[in-house]
């Protein structure tokens, strides 16, 4: 399935994952299957030791990687990732979801991802600071604000943004604020973006529950992963009328079917980092989380959780993937044949990348939008992209998965071919 000499994936691996949503869409792309091999390799990766001196003089190495999957439609975009089980391949196969998902609201952008194999939670803040800093100078030589701009994703966050953006502007002698997104407000940052990607899964959930005929008032909805995305998502449903029934994150599993308290909630994970200690709820073993009563499910932490055996066990009626990659392909096919719907992450959490976007554009000409007109703008690119992916999936029958890479997949194999191949 994969020839590239440096990778052995293994059938639950991301890029496997990633390279078999591509095969499905090839009967999809009419004469630009041609160029579909470009989907299959990422354009440049990059491998760089992480070297820093640690607080009690010992020196560490870490090591650390950023991946240009497909420049074709503008310049590389999509976030970096601190965490122990980062590497290559994973972070090739995030890479390439950014570029689809770029694609596939319309941003501008190729895709590009980074990472560093570390858990972070194990520095001090300087440690992590130097970390940051080394690194942001060891990608230095293919980043930039027209080349590839970084942004926060799995354990990174506004201030190591400012961290990297600080040490691009150093290395280079210019202020550029545009090179990465994410940052802390007065440098540049956009209002909205801490919670975009959390209110892109609500906005298309709520347009995938209504066209369904599922009512969020009063709907259950379970959550895996209560970090950036699950929160500000599970927050928007409750607003919306609908009841957090369970949370499952690295503490353990909750269930609580009147609801969690969403004020309890926030304080709980402001002060512990987990739910774990949340009063208000029975506690349950990890794996019956994927058989709890609920009407829509979020996966919202890392990749390949949703298994071929949890896609039986689920109980919801609409899936909303805010994790990159959480179901394997094989799931996506066992929760088609039991009738789940499943929104995509190349779509559904598209709305932290849509307002990068914003924040870029912004940093660019200087002028700053209000809150409103961003949220406003989200929910419009949101809405129309996934009624674009709605109307491809229906016209060919297929699932939005699919749909999602046929739209995208034109976009990136157009500008290929337009381009053409040069010399
Ligand atoms: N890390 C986020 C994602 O996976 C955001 C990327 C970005 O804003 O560039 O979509």
């Amino acid at each position: 399935m994969s020839d590239l000499s440096y990778l052995s994936p293994t059938a639950t691996s991301p890029w496997h994952t990633y390279l078999s949503q591509v095969d499905r869409v090839v009967p999809y792309l009419g004469h630009l299957a041609r160029w579909v091999e470009t989907l299959k390799r990422p354009k440049r990766a990059l491998i760089v030791d992480v070297p820093i001196e640690m607080d009690d003089g010992t020196v560490r190495h870490f090591e650390g990687f950023r991946v240009q999957h497909n420049l074709s439609r503008g310049p590389g975009k999509g976030g970096v990732r601190y965490h122990p089980d980062v590497t290559l391949e994973e972070v090739m196969a995030l890479a390439a979801w950014m570029t689809v998902k770029c694609a596939g609201v319309g941003l501008p952008f190729g895709g590009a991802k980074g990472g560093i194999r570390v858990d972070p939670k194990q520095l001090s803040l300087k440690e992590l600071e130097r970390m940051t800093r080394r690194y942001t100078s060891e990608i230095g030589i293919i980043i930039g604000p027209q080349r590839d701009i970084p942004a926060p994703d799995v354990n990174t966050n506004a201030q190591i943004m400012a961290w990297m953006m600080d040490t691009y502007s150093v290395n280079t002698g210019a202020t550029a604020t545009g090179v990465v997104t994410g940052k802390p407000i007065h440098l540049g940052g956009s209002l909205g973006r801490v919670k975009a990607t959390g209110r892109g899964v609500f906005v298309t959930g709520r347009e995938a529950a209504r066209r369904i005929g599922l009512n969020l008032d009063g709907a259950r909805v379970a959550v895996q992963g209560m970090g950036n995305v699950g929160s500000a998502a599970a927050e928007l449903f409750v607003q919306a009328g609908a009841t957090l029934v369970a949370v499952q994150d690295h503490t353990g599993t909750l269930v609580n079917p009147k609801g969690f308290d969403m004020a309890d909630t926030a304080a709980v994970l402001k002060r512990d980092h987990g739910i774990g200690n949340y009063a208000d709820a029975g506690r349950i073993d990890n794996e019956d989380f994927w058989d709890v009563d609920c009407d829509i499910l979020i996966p919202a932490a890392l990749e390949g959780q949703i298994t071929p055996a949890r896609a039986q066990r689920i109980q919801a009626r609409l899936v909303l993937e805010g994790a990159n990659g959480p179901t394997l392909p094989e799931a996506d096919d066992v929760l088609k044949d039991r009738g789940i719907l499943v929104v995509p992450d190349v779509i559904c959490n598209a709305g932290g990348v849509t307002v990068s976007y914003f924040e870029w554009v912004q940093d660019f000409s200087s002028f700053f939008w209000s809150e409103d007109e961003i949220n406003v703008r989200l929910d419009k690119i949101m809405v129309d992209a996934l009624k674009h992916i709605w109307d491809t999936a229906d016209r060919h029958q297929i699932t939005l998965r699919t749909a999602t890479f046929a739209v995208a997949c034109e976009r990136i194999l157009t500008a290929r071919e337009e381009r053409g191949l040069y010399p």
